[in-house]
Order: C-alpha cells, then sequence, then structure tokens
C-alpha cells in the first residue's frame, strides 16, 4: 500500500458509514490522522476503535451534526487541537431527505435536506478553510452526486438533486476563491453505491402518492454486476487529496459505472 499521507490529518464527515467509512480507513491505512464526524452514532466509535487499532490514536470521533454552525466551529477546533493542523477536508456528510411530488413536500422537508447537504457542506469549509491556509495547501473534496447533473433527472428527488447541484456550482466557487492558497477543491458524482443511504429517505403520507423505484435495476450500472462499492469512491477521493493530483482543482469527477450515460 502507498503511504501518501504521512503527518496529514483530514476531516471526514459522514465518517460512520459506506462512502465516508471507506475513506477514513484508506486515509488512515496511507498515514493520515482521520476526525471522523458524524451524527451521535455506534458505528463511528467503533470505526475509532478499529482505527486506533490499526495504528495508534491516529482516529478522533466526534458526534457532529454539520448542519449545527457552532458544533462545527467546535468540531473542527477539536480536531487542529489534537492533531496539530488540518491537510484534507471531506465533505461528504449527507442523506436522501424526503422524496415525493413537489406540491406534497412540507417546507420542512425541503429545509431539512438544503440544511443537511448544502448548509453541512458550507459549514464545514467554513470553519475548516482558516486552518488549510495555515499549512499553506490543501485539499478539499465534497461529495455530490450524479442527480447534480443538470442532464440528470429522476421523479421526486427536487430537493436532493437541488442540492447535489448546488454542491457542483459550491465546489467551483470555492476552488476559484482559494487557488491562490495551493487549496485545491474537488468535487465528486457517484452513481449508486452500495451504503446505508437508502436510511436515510423520507417517505411519509404526504410525500408517498407517487410510485418512485429506489431498486436498482440489474444492468444500471454497465461496467459491474451492480451498484459501486464504497472502497472504489475511497480510491478516488484518496487520489484527490494527495499530491498525485497536484493541478487537478475545480473538476467534477463521475464516478459511476457508465451509469449517467444510458
Ligand atoms: P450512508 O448513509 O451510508 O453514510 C452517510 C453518513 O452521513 C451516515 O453515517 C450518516 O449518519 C451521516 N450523516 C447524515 N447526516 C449527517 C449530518 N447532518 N451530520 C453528520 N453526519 C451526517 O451514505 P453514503 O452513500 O455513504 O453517503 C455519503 C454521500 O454520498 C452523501 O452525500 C450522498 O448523498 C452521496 N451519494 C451517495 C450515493 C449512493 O448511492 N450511496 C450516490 C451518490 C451520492
Amino acid at each position: 500500500k502507498k503511504q501518501r499521507f504521512i503527518g496529514k490529518t483530514a476531516i471526514i464527515t459522514g465518517a460512520g458509514s459506506g462512502i465516508g467509512r471507506a475513506t477514513a480507513i484508506q486515509l488512515a491505512r496511507e498515514g493520515a490522522n482521520v476526525a471522523l464526524f458524524d451524527l451521535v452514532n455506534e458505528r463511528n466509535f467503533e470505526l475509532e476503535q478499529k482505527l486506533n487499532k490499526l495504528r495508534k490514536d491516529c482516529a478522533l470521533a466526534l458526534d457532529v451534526d454539520t448542519s449545527d454552525a457552532e458544533r462545527m466551529e467546535e468540531a473542527v477546533r477539536q480536531t487542529v487541537e489534537r492533531f496539530g493542523g488540518l491537510d484534507i477536508v471531506f465533505a461528504n456528510a449527507g442523506i436522501n431527505g424526503a422524496v415525493g411530488p413537489i406540491e406534497e413536500l412540507s417546507l420542512s422537508d425541503w429545509e431539512h435536506t438544503m440544511s443537511v447537504n448544502l448548509t453541512g457542506t458550507f459549514l464545514t469549509l467554513k470553519y475548516s478553510i482558516p486552518h488549510l491556509k495555515k499549512k499553506g495547501k490543501g485539499s478539499i473534496i465534497i461529495t455530490s452526486s450524479i442527480n447534480g447533473n443538470s442532464r440528470f433527472a429522476s421523479f421526486g428527488w427536487s430537493p436532493y438533486s437541488t442540492t447535489k447541484a448546488g454542491q457542483v456550482a459550491f465546489a467551483k466557487m470555492a476552488a476559484l476563491e482559494l487557488a491562490k492558497f495551493k487549496i485545491r477543491v474537488n468535487v465528486i458524482c457517484p452513481g449508486a453505491i452500495s451504503t446505508n443511504i437508502d436510511e436515510s429517505t423520507e417517505f411519509n403520507e404526504e410525500v408517498g402518492s407517487i410510485v418512485i423505484p429506489i431498486e436498482f435495476p440489474q444492468g444500471a450500472q454497465p461496467l459491474a454486476d451492480g451498484p459501486g462499492k464504497p472502497d472504489n469512491v475511497a480510491e478516488l477521493v484518496s487520489f484527490l487529496a494527495s499530491d498525485e493530483s497536484i493541478h487537478i482543482t475545480g473538476a467534477q469527477i463521475v464516478i459511476d459505472g457508465a451509469e449517467s450515460l444510458l
């Protein structure tokens, strides 16, 4: 295994599961200290223990709702106090949220998805950037989705897709703004990946009146037999976090086994 991250510190949001978890393991295996941000959950603390067995004191799990500004600010500070700086930020936490016809979504359905996926991304960058600047260099990776591509639409997913498209725009603004500080910002657009994301889908009486297919159809990713794996995405994120991608910023990278080409 390569050792690209010795002496580096990474914040990973949504680290307790799926893509975040796979990335935390990959970065830690390659030498990084990892701050694992997730909502209060056992999986995140189990991951901390697992990684600390891999390499002593390399992981710190923190209960963080990324949409809570005060908590985000505090958690970034705790990370820097513990590990002495910050080099890599993976703004990955996200939810599917409420799915359904627009006129049947409540304002709070809408606002919940906006606050986790968009405001959470904003706050993650806002509080991390000053620490990256202190290092004179850094890499930020944001997890959007192929649903954030303008040519792609799916019935019922208007709040989610709006946030995912917003993250792409936000990443490009950030990349431009931060280039002079040698801080790179890239956004990844995964297709379907086998994770626990379906647990975050909110179906309820009001939004349940149309049938929304969420099953993964056979052949939907021509490159593979089924959906992608979190490790596939972790490899991409590690590349973007490392100096191997030193001249790449503002890029939007699709990782979907050709799902969005169909
Ligand atoms: P997942 O549900 O397995 O993991 C997401 C993690 O984020 C969970 O541990 C959850 O507790 C955490 N989280 C949710 N809200 C949070 C908050 N407010 N603060 C902190 N942590 C929070 O799902 P995943 O598929 O690994 O999702 C990661 C990212 O990938 C999301 O942004 C998602 O939109 C994106 N994505 C996933 C897929 C897919 O098919 N799985 C496809 C495209 C994009």
